[in-house]
């Protein structure tokens, strides 16, 4: 039935601009490739748990070295993965004992609150223990994701006044307490029913990633993992993400602070996130959506699109979105409190087009 619905998920594999930039990914998705998660679980990590926590990355940054390496060989297919045994502790299990250090004392955003997460502690997300708001199969991403396994995680680092999903990301008690293995058995589940990844997502799944990586941990499933997130974690939750996903599908909407910091609650916005598209770029393949804001033509809009065009140029790919709609508190805020104009998202595609951006259809 989708491949009806979606008729682009099937020309996609025929699009030579799509496939140059997720050469890997349509790999995976044919078995030719396994996905990072699983290579990083076949990579040793030399430590001990008890370790200093700068002791555990310097392990890391040797792990990831080796990491590298190991996928290069089997990406020109020098190596089998199947030739590859698992180590007794591997870098997925390194990436885990550090993701529960930066809980201890909440390091996983740019709010950098601090606070004791393990002990009960809540920050600026509100998010304790993960919890799901809901997972299916998703058929309205973009084509080449579809079929999207999506995972809902409640809570979410951002307060965006207009946010479509605000029952989920404003309410972080909100859903289900699965265990990593009942996750990653949805997982291998979902993948025999014809996923072509798994979607993680909110809310925001950055305050998730210590869970989403012992899921990952326990799944066996070659199955595209993909990021799909505000862009706002720290530096430290970056270095943990490589290696792990396929695809970050990133959210990039504000092109200033001022912006960010009055209609998402904000700091630090587009230096963070500039930052972490760079980081993306260098570990995986990335698909960017930027979603066109009423009246944020000039001061959004331009210098996202610009940004990107230098800095990531036609080997990330587009997504230009008119779906805007105002939701939740839109209304307090009267000048984004309307859709988008038919002339505002065609002078957003126009400008797409002509920096030379690889934009979804
Ligand atoms: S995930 Fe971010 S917002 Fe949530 S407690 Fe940690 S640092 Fe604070």
């Amino acid at each position: 039935m989708w491949r009806i619905l979606r008729p682009d998920s099937l020309s996609v594999l025929r699009d030579e601009r799509a496939r140059r930039a997720f050469r890997r990914y349509f790999m995976v998705m044919e078995g030719r490739l396994p996905p990072r998660f699983l290579v990083c679980k076949r990579v040793p990590a030399s430590f001990q748990p008890s370790w200093e926590e700068e002791e555990l990355w310097e392990a890391h940054r040797s792990a990831l070295e080796e990491f590298r390496r190991t996928l290069s060989l089997l990406d020109e297919g020098k190596v089998k993965f199947g030739d590859l045994k698992k180590p007794r502790l591997s870098l997925l299990d390194l990436k885990v004992e550090l993701s529960r250090r930066l809980l201890s004392s909440c390091r996983l955003c740019e709010h950098r609150c601090g606070v004791n997460r393990l002990e009960g502690e809540r920050g600026f997300c509100g998010v304790g223990k993960s919890k799901v708001a809901s997972e299916f199969m998703h058929y309205g991403e973009e084509s080449l994701l579809v079929p999207s396994y999506t995972v809902f995680f409640s809570g979410c680092s951002f307060r965006c006044c207009f946010c479509q999903n605000w029952d989920i990301s404003q309410y972080p008690e909100e859903g289900v307490e699965l265990s990593p293995r009942e996750l990653s058995a949805l997982l291998s589940k979902a993948a025999k029913n014809g996923a072509r990844n798994v979607n993680f997502v909110g809310g925001n799944p950055d305050p998730h990633l210590p869970f989403i990586l012992e899921t990952l941990r326990e799944s066996e499933t070659p199955l595209s993992s993909v990021w799909n997130s505000n862009l706002y974690y720290s530096s430290e939750s970056a270095e943990l993400l490589r290696g792990t996903q396929d695809i970050y599908l990133t959210d990039f909407k504000w092109g200033n602070d001022r912006c960010a910091k009055k209609y998402s609650g904000i700091t630090r916005y587009w230096e963070t996130v500039t930052r972490n598209h760079l980081t993306a770029f260098s570990d995986a393949e990335v698909l960017i959506r930027h979603l066109v804001m009423p009246g944020h033509l000039e001061c959004c809009t331009f210098p996202v699109l610009q940004w990107i065009a230098e800095n990531l140029g036609e080997r990330v790919r587009v997504n230009v979105m008119a779906q805007y709609r105002p939701c939740y508190r839109a209304g307090e805020y009267p000048e984004i409190n309307r859709p988008i104009s038919p002339e505002e998202y065609r002078r957003a595609v126009e400008e797409a087009e002509r920096l030379g951006l690889n934009l979804e259809p």
